[in-house]
């Protein structure tokens, strides 16, 4: 139990890993705090159909799911805050973290913060975010529709993304920088099977035209084996060639990867030049780069809350 100053854990995110960490240190009675963060929700919040979450053998609705697990970690007595982090002291215990205005004490923190997607980082994709440029076929998706658009990368995200445009979109183009994908077969083959998807290989993106008429003109592309250029004339760009961790808060005071990951023992404990930072632990997205699955990061918050009881047991609360 937390006394008036100082809590017993915070959990840091609101997706997947971070709510199931909320209902299983509810359900411990730590009463935790859950800082929703930049995007609340997480991934699953702006994804459509999950069809392989167990328990669901018609798939369920990213946000549904994510709905599910709010409030199942309210009803254990989570309290899910709109703030997020904006800066951290783990240097001395209990940790101080910094949301604004505001200081909050606490004993554990459980980091769930995910990931953010990626962009090419051209100067023409940054100036035409929002207007043509987007990373959330879910949100922005219904603007495409009657037009033609393109879909950057060769994962998963881009196969999935691009089939659900076609419900928008009169035709898709999938740019993918390498010869080969990297989606899954299954995930391949019904895109290339869907009559409105059209696919360029070893392609890349050079430039969005349009950043004078702030508005999506078309793409200037480039095959990396003949080094010829063209213009794609697409009014949509739809980014989704992967995702950064947000970690960033953490740099010099956690061990990440070259790219940024969390690195952690056992998937959950977090380590500091070789010795443990107590009570910290890292799940879900921002300490996955293999897995990254929404089953894979529930189960690693659950992973995440059981260690942080045991810590606190072992440290007399
Ligand atoms: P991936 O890492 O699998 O794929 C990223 C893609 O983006 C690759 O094609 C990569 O190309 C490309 N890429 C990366 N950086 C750039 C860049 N700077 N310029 C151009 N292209 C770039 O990410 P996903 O988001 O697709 O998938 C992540 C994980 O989530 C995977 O494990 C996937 O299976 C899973 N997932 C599962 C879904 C499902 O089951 N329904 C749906 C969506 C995702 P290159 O190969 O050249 O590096």
């Amino acid at each position: 139990m937390s006394d008036n100053t100082t809590l017993d854990t915070v959990i840091l995110g609101s997706g997947c890993s971070g709510l199931t960490a909320a209902i299983y240190t509810g359900r411990a009675n730590l009463k935790p705090l859950v800082l929703e963060g930049h995007e609340p929700g997480g991934q699953l919040s702006i994804t459509t159909l999950v069809e392989n979450f167990p328990g669901w053998p018609e798939g369920i609705q990213g946000p549904e799911l994510i709905e599910n697990m709010k409030k199942q970690a309210v009803r254990f007595g989570a309290e899910l805050k709109m703030a997020h982090l904006n800066s951290i002291d783990l240097s001395k215990r209990p940790y101080a973290l910094n949301i604004g205005k505001e200081t909050i004490h606490t004993r554990t923190l459980i980091i769930a913060s995910g990931a953010s997607a990626r962009w090419l980082n051209l100067p023409s994709e940054q100036a035409l975010i929002g207007r043509g440029v987007t990373s959330c076929a879910t949100c922005d998706g219904f603007f495409a529709s009657g037009k033609e658009i393109a879909v950057i990368g060769g994962g998963d995200s881009a196969m999935e993304e691009a089939l659900f445009l076609t419900r928008f979109a009169t035709k898709v183009t999938v740019i993918n920088r390498s010869e080969n994908f990297r989606a899954s077969k299954i995930m391949l083959e019904r895109a290339m099977a869907h009559p409105q998807i059209e696919f360029l290989t070893s392609t890349t993106v050079e430039e969005v035209l349009g950043v004078d008429e702030k508005d999506v003109k078309g793409l200037r592309i480039k095959n990396r084996i003949t080094g010829v250029e063209s213009i794609l004339p697409v009014s949509f760009m739809f980014l989704a060639i992967g995702h950064i961790p947000n970690a960033l808060a953490f740099k010099g005071m956690l061990d990440l990867d070259e790219d940024g990951y969390i690195l952690t023992r056992n998937n959950v404990f977090t380590t500091h030049n070789g010795e443990t930072v107590p009570g910290v632990y890292a799940c879900g997205d921002i300490q996955d780069r293999r897995y990254r699955q929404a089953i894979t990061a529930a189960g690693s918050g659950c992973m995440a809350a059981l260690e942080v009881e045991k810590f606190l047991e072992e440290h007399g609360r």
